[in-house]
């Protein structure tokens, strides 16, 4: 994943603490060995280079945990009508090389690579404990970059409860997996960026077994003759976002909380409400440009609640959240 983790448990003493913590990191280095699309060992990078295959050649077995992210993953494409869509990787790897070569991908193999996503196209089989994964369309690519993180600390955390670690927050990078507050508190305080130019840049939530993961244009992006482009896509035009666009969303699941904050990102303030409002129990806060370049934002009636105030406010980085306890 690339990302710093941090984990924070009460424990009865420090030894079952620290076994338990090392187990955590465990889970979640082996769910980056599946699921990773920088390894071409994975089971994720092994399915993409089965696509298209067909019958036979095309099917990968995979973990359940594999299967059991993806399945969260595509509930999300579903309900955000594909504005998240875990099958982006052709358009991603456009964008990639775009970053790195300071220049516009050829709009010929934009449109190519448009073509090959589809989240429709992905199909489970198999028994519980042995999944099976298609990817029906050639040259389909799972790219994990806005799911795998949430599921990992959705994990993480889950493992700990297990071992009997009721009081638990693990963080990767921008999502974040909590179970009890700290003994005497009322919740796990995160602060939360929504980076420089974003009217509310930094505000505080409480947070108690729920996940927060925040989304947005602030680190990462190519700017190519004057224009801002987004490592967050849209999987339907196959063009890096040009407007501003910040989102945290609070879930019980962890893995819908990462992909929801990216996929209201693409789906803008317009579309806020219909989005939302499928997704009850969750609440989120979107910030982004509009056409004239103000910014304007939305948040579901319930976010105020879970906001505290902040004792030190600070701008802080969108990548490296701070905890305090
Ligand atoms: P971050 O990685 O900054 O935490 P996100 O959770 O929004 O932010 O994930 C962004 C990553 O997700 C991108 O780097 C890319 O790999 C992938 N991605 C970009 N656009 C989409 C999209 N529309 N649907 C699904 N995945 C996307
Ligand atoms: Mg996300």
């Amino acid at each position: 994943m690339g990302v710093r983790v941090n984990a924070v448990v009460y424990a009865s003493d420090q030894r079952s603490a620290r076994e338990s913590v090392a187990a955590a990191f465990g889970e979640i280095s082996r769910l980056d060995q599946l699921l990773s699309d920088y390894r071409p060992d994975s089971q994720l990078s092994l399915a993409n280079a089965r696509a298209g295959q067909g019958f036979g050649l095309g099917i990968t077995e995979i973990d359940p945990a594999f299967a059991d992210a993806l399945r969260d993953s595509l509930s999300v494409a579903q309900r955000t009508d594909g504005a998240f869509d875990p099958s982006v990787g052709p358009i991603v790897q456009l964008w990639r090389a775009a970053r790195k070569s300071q220049r516009l991908p050829d709009p010929a193999a934009v449109s190519a690579a448009v073509a090959c996503v589809g989240w429709r196209d992905i199909e489970f089989a198999g028994i519980a404990n042995h999944p099976t994964l298609t990817l029906r369309k050639p040259g389909m690519k799972l790219d994990p970059g806005a799911f795998v993180k949430g599921y990992a600390a959705q994990r993480a955390v889950e493992l700990l409860r297990s071992r009997g670690i009721d009081h638990a927050m693990i963080a990767i990078a921008g999502d974040i997996s909590c179970s009890l507050p700290p003994p005497h508190q009322q919740g796990w305080r995160i602060a939360v960026s929504h980076g420089g130019s974003a009217p509310q840049r930094a505000f505080s939530l409480l947070l108690s077994n729920q996940s927060v993961s925040t989304a947005g244009d602030t680190e990462q992006f190519v700017e190519i003759d004057g224009k801002r482009y987004s490592h967050i896509v849209d999987p339907r035009t196959g063009l890096g976002l040009t407007n501003r666009a910040a989102a945290t969303v609070v879930s019980h699941s962890a893995t819908t909380a990462d992909a929801l904050d990216t996929a209201l990102c693409v789906a803008g303030l317009d579309q806020f409400e219909v989005i939302m409002a499928r997704f009850p129990g969750c609440e989120a806060r979107l910030e982004a440009s509009t056409s004239d370049g103000a910014f304007s934002s939305r948040e579901t009636p319930g976010f105020r609640s879970l906001v505290v105030p902040d004792p030190e406010r600070q701008p802080l980085n969108i990548h490296s959240p701070t905890f305090t306890h």
